[in-house]
């Protein structure tokens, strides 16, 4: 692997980790506000049904008023019953009775209706009691767990920063700007192994010449995806760390070169993965 290729993919695996860090970080606050929304909601149902209970409750007592007045009707009425001097008086005082009579039952029976109704909201508002407690506790936890999490993380995050820094250093910074591009805009990978002559990143299929650059261990030129720029390695060629702390290549050579290796300038790689082909079927090498 190119030394400054072996660098950036220890600088990636560093940068992933953050990465996925970070993307944990960021569903917190969304997760906080789902959670609170569904509570929200849950004590927005039991509220209605409370209110329903205490409309209820008015209903009754109010009707119970009324009851209460067509009775004292009805004995006003039959005081007339019993004085009255006429059969015609008589006859109105039992008309009245039985009116006043019809009126109590249908008063009554609205105010069985509502206390039927009472009844069926009691077992409901207890559930949703009980749902509401329920939530609120697990809200709770989630917020004490989010907490513990989020400084997890935010430690772990500065953490590697120093760690990160110190590899940072010792690329070219042409190189580690353009690494730093083709990570954020790519998904986090900027550096990819050419599994089978593609680069992994974009399938595309790598120049007889690139590969050439890749696989043939001398690692002298930096090869580069001539579709998405990513950077890449032979993945059977060599271990991914560098052997040891390689001076910053000089950034003369241009990013995406692909001529033949002009100056035997060797580098510290341990790598003499001979050309072969990955696949025994023969080098299908045709652009
Ligand atoms: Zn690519």
């Amino acid at each position: 692997m190119h030394p400054v290729v072996a660098k950036l993919f220890s600088l990636q695996k560093i940068d992933q980790k953050v990465a996925l860090a970070q993307k944990k970080l960021d569903s917190l606050p969304r997760e906080t506000e789902d959670r609170k929304k569904k509570l929200k909601k849950l004590e927005g149902e039991l509220a209605l049904l409370k209110e329903r209970c205490k409309e209820i409750e008015v209903q009754v007592a109010s009707l119970e008023t009324k009851v209460g007045a067509i009775e004292t009707g009805i004995k006003k009425q039959e005081a007339y019953l019993n004085q009255a001097s006429s059969p015609s008086e008589y006859e109105a005082a039992r008309h009245q009775i039985r009116y006043l009579q019809r009126d109590r039952e249908e008063l009554q029976n609205e105010q069985l209706e509502l206390m039927e109704e009472q009844e069926t909201l009691n077992p409901k508002i207890a559930a949703l009691e009980a749902s509401v407690a329920e939530e609120k506790e697990t809200f709770q936890a989630f917020l004490v767990e989010a907490e513990s999490l989020r400084a997890e993380l935010e430690s772990k995050k500065q953490e590697v920063a120093d760690e990160r820094k110190a590899k940072a250093d010792e690329i070219p910074s042409e190189f580690l700007l353009r690494y730093e591009e083709i990570f954020a805009s790519r998904e986090g990978t900027a550096v990819v192994p050419a599994e089978r002559r593609y680069c992994s990143g974009c399938f595309t299929k790598l120049t007889p010449n690139d590969w050439a650059m890749l696989a043939n261990g001398t690692n002298k030129v930096l090869v580069t995806c001539r579709t998405c720029g990513r950077f890449l390695f032979d993945p059977d060629s060599e271990p991914a760390e560098p052997a040891e702390p390689a001076k910053p290549a000089k950034p003369a050579k241009p990013l995406e070169s692909a001529e033949p290796p002009a100056s035997p300038q060797s580098s510290q790689s341990t790598s003499e993965a001979p050309m072969e082909s990955e696949n025994t079927e023969g080098n299908n090498e045709v652009q």
